[in-house]
């Protein structure tokens, strides 16, 4: 599971031993890359990179290469098409010898940049085709023009069945529509236009192959359809297309395994060594089983500096949430932020026992969970260019109840974000005064910096399933809750006086600044990432205006939370702050429920009353307020680029870091040096 931005804003300092401390620029780095549409692309920094030793900079070199040689595997998954229309694309963007100030160029460009973002067609976050400002026409000439050998044909044999095939995928905004569909009333597999069902394979097909297959009393599942793309075989049967060496992107995943044995030559030690090992023999085998046994080995290790998750691991992708996407992470500790979340983690049965949840539904032995604050190095496959700045694994339940999982907080690329938003005017425009102003100026960069960390090592790891119930069993509202219990979790938590006694915050009123920030970014200002008209379907949205909506709502009778006018602008009043926790403890202990005992129709209710549908008149304030602003509602980032460093007889003395590459140059490299399915 993976925790991601919410919104911008910046933060403060006042520094205790461990809180987490204020970002602050200390010098030029330059954050900002790129801006097109509605992102804006940063670089981050790598502190400490250089005082690791050759070896681990040669693992973190290693795992870099694994983590983007697999790009191309997220983009097939995304799309059946993405790859040829990105052949297209650069082909023509890296030919073009026309006039770059015309307006279908400038459109050109934004849409290639755009395309680049969302790894394939779709808007990473809304999952929205993206719509081309320039016309077919101009694609046309584009295309026509371009030299011999330019365009790739090896799928096509003309250019004309070529563009044929790709001219609607671009121009037919009614074809491919949605990468995810979240629509419960229509059957979210045909009305998904991902690549993780073949075409044709319908949502009741998919639904009945894996309850034949599922053992519901096995105690330790394996994540069913979680690298596996579902197909008809040729008499019409459902089976699983399995990704591993020799099926589903075998190319890719060979590539991937090389680099994952040069890293193992610099491992830290044993039990890195063995989860690498373990990870390579699922990569080969495709085997589930093997991939149980790798996660445990590598929740378990908790003793290595370096790290990376490499894999087939989140499923946001698939609206049945079972298949995931191709993903890798690859990063090191920060020692003394860690030390935060040391202390948070070594007290989680402390936590656990003092949930408002139902004792049943509580974990009555807490296992290991091992929480750290890490310095991401290297981004790839579906967390790039977007990434998340919080991160829990592993997602199956029983290997969380039984071996603990690992979570991590994202220092560095939350450092980013908040640097790259200082003077934004985002607070002036929304915070409806000084005082609370102030509170966010104060407090909000390390609550927000402690949400992730209670979200990710306590919220996630928290309560349990009773005996039977289907892990699967909310379905396509799966990670709308398990996001909402991992918020509320946070939430009610950072209102505790348990953390100031823990010395992790040194202000009883410092929770207000994230209670406020979370109340204004659920009703309102998370709505300028919501087209004009559309309803809400990502799921953390919906799991933060789930949250934000039920309080408003159970708070009204005693005016906890209100929303006020001011000079005809709308702004989140919080009059009861304390009252606004106790609400927040009601819902976590009515979500655990839902979990607990895998109650579908309760938790579709909860959805869809408060977390999917939006007010349209406040919604186009929200977007008016936010267009003289210029603060882009997405930020993604290009990574570092590591070179070797040798001496004169050819030996290995270091690894380079530099951070000069921009986006549209990172982007064709990868395309030119690390493309295995785009032939
Ligand atoms: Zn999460």
């Amino acid at each position: 599971m993976k925790k991601l931005l919410p919104a911008v804003a910046a933060g403060s300092l006042l520094s205790l031993s461990l809180m987490p401390q204020k970002a602050k620029a200390d010098d030029n780095f330059n954050y900002v890359v790129d801006r097109f549409a509605d992102i804006e692309v940063l670089r981050y920094k790598v502190p400490d990179f250089e005082t690791l030793s050759l070896n681990q900079k040669l693992m973190i070199y290693y795992l870099g290469e694994a983590a983007q040689i697999g790009r191309d595997i997220i983009w097939d998954q995304n799309c059946r098409f993405n790859l040829p229309v990105r052949n297209l694309l650069e082909a023509v963007y890296t030919n073009y010898k026309g006039d770059k100030s015309s307006k279908d160029w400038k459109a050109f460009e934004q849409y290639m940049k755009q395309v680049w973002f969302g790894n394939g067609i779709h808007h990473h976050y809304s999952t929205d085709k993206f719509t081309p400002g320039f016309s077919q026409e101009f694609l046309a000439e584009q295309v026509a023009a371009l030299p011999q050998g330019a365009l790739n044909l090896s799928d096509y044999p003309s250019v004309k069945a070529l563009t044929d095939e790709l001219f609607p995928v671009i121009f037919d905004p009614t074809l491919l529509a949605k990468r995810v569909s979240q629509d419960g009333s229509k059957d979210v597999i045909a009305s998904s236009a991902n690549n993780l069902y073949a075409p044709g394979i319908t949502q009741k097909e998919v639904e009945d192959y894996y309850s034949k297959i599922k053992d519901p009393n096995d105690p330790t599942p394996v994540s069913y359809g979680l690298n596996a793309k579902i197909v008809r075989d040729k008499d019409g049967n459902i089976k699983e297309d399995v990704y591993h060496l020799t099926g589903l992107y075998g190319e890719p995943i060979a590539q991937i395994i090389y680099y994952l044995e040069k890293a193992k030559d610099y491992c830290d030690n044993d039990a890195q060594k063995a989860y690498i090992n373990s990870l390579i023999d699922y990569y080969i085998t495709g085997d589930l089983k093997k991939f149980d046994e790798y996660s445990i080995l590598w929740a378990e290790d908790t003793k290595s500096d370096v790290d990376f998750v490499n894999g087939f691991i989140e499923s946001y992708g698939d609206p049945l949430g079972m298949t995931a996407s191709w993903e890798s992470y690859v990063n090191f500790k920060n020692k003394k932020s860690s030390a935060r979340t040391e202390t948070i983690s070594g007290n989680a049965q402390w936590f656990e026992d003092h949930s408002p949840v139902d004792p049943r539904f509580r974990k009555p032995n807490v296992k290991g969970v091992s929480a750290k604050v890490i310095t991401a190095a290297m981004l790839g496959g579906d967390a790039f260019p977007s990434t998340a700045i919080g991160i829990n694994l592993p997602n199956a339940n029983w290997i969380r109840a039984a071996h603990g999982s690992k979570s991590v907080t994202l220092e560095n690329i939350t450092e980013a974000y908040a640097l790259a938003s200082v003077g934004n005017g985002f607070n002036e425009e929304f915070v409806i005064d000084k005082p609370t102003t102030k509170l966010l100026d104060d407090y909000l960069y390390i609550t927000d910096m402690l949400h992730t960390d209670l979200h990710e090592c306590l919220g996630h790891a928290s309560g349990r399933l009773l005996p039977g119930v289907d892990p699967d069993a909310l379905k396509e509202h799966g990670s709308t809750l398990e996001e909402a219990r991992a918020d509320l979790f946070a939430l009610y938590y950072l209102a505790d006086p348990k953390l100031l006694e823990l010395g992790i915050l040194d202000n009883p009123d410092a929770y207000k600044a994230e209670y406020y920030k979370y109340m204004l970014n659920g009703l309102l200002t998370q709505l300028n990432r919501i087209e004009p008209g559309k309803d809400i379907e990502e799921a953390h949205m919906r799991n933060r205006q789930l949250i934000a909506n039920w309080i408003l709502q159970h708070g009204k009778e005693d005016k906890v939370v209100e929303l006020v006018k001011k000079g005809g602008k709308t702004y989140v009043k919080i009059n009861d702050y304390r009252k606004m926790r106790d609400l927040i403890g009601r819902l976590l202990a009515e979500v655990q429920r839902i979990k607990s005992e895998g109650d579908y129709a309760a938790g579709n209710k909860l959805v869809n009353d408060y977390g999917v549908k939006v007010d349209q008149k406040l919604h186009s304030e929200v977007l008016k307020r936010f267009s003289k602003l210029n603060i882009p509602p997405y930020r993604g980032f290009v990574n570092p680029v590591y070179t070797l460093v040798y001496d004169k007889d050819g030996n290995v003395t270091d690894v380079a870091i530099s951070y000069d590459e921009n986006y549209v140059d990172q982007m064709l490299r990868l395309s030119r040096d690390y493309s295995t399915l785009a032939k």
